[in-house]
């Protein structure tokens, strides 16, 4: 099986690619390479961090290397939080702050009554220090005022997708696997390797 590292530490979202790409890959991620270090990532869209940590990664890893970068833009909040998804309340803050902060500028906008958002996810591929392709995966959606569940992580217990009436946080990862952003930029991948049936 070729070997396929996913640029993360994030056990979450590693579980959610093993899921969806099966057994098809030797999947690994960075708590396995402890040697590859993260890259800060100064890009400016998801695009461009992904393929921040993809490149780093590759530099390091003899194969294929995926990186996820990901986040929620809310309509209410001119898109926000958008890149600094992971650190809105603050550099090394927790998905619980995050969430916390997130209430709190939504509450400060309710006037707009917008509750329209969306999570982002842009798939980098790299491989021997070179990009081979971006995959993108939106899910729309909506947020709640209140955190509804316990499952998955970031900001799923604050994100109904459309479509449904409870949270990622109350959701099964199956559903969650079947229309997240990242299901979607994996669907996106998956069409790029079957138009490329030498990799994989
Ligand atoms: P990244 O790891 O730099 O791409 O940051 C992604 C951040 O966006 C995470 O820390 C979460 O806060 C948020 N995020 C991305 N995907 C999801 C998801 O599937 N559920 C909940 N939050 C997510």
């Amino acid at each position: 099986m070729p070997k396929l590292l996913i640029a993360t530490k994030n056990a979450h979202k590693t579980e959610e690619f093993k899921a969806v790409l099966g057994d098809r890959w030797n999947v690994s991620d960075l708590c396995s390479h402890p040697e590859i270090v993260s890259p800060e990532e100064t890009g400016s869209t998801f695009a461009e961090n992904a393929a921040i940590k993809a490149l780093a990664a590759s530099q390091r890893f003899d194969g294929w290397v995926l990186a996820d970068d990901s986040g929620l833009a809310v309509d209410a909040l001119n898109g926000a939080p958008g890149v600094i998804s992971a650190r809105y309340a603050g550099p090394n803050s927790s998905d619980a702050e995050n969430r916390a902060r997130l209430l709190q500028e939504m509450a400060a906008h309710l006037e707009t009554q917008s509750r329209g958002g969306r999570f982002h996810c842009v798939l980098a591929l790299a491989q021997a220090g070179e990009i081979r392709g971006l995959f993108q995966g939106v899910c729309e959606g909506r947020l709640l005022t209140d955190e509804q569940g316990t499952g998955g992580f970031g900001y799923d217990s604050l994100f109904v997708p459309e479509g449904h009436t409870d949270s990622f946080g109350v959701l099964s990862s199956e559903i969650k696997n079947a229309v997240s952003h990242r299901a979607r930029a994996l669907e996106a991948f998956q069409t790029w390797l079957s138009r490329n049936p030498d990799i994989g």
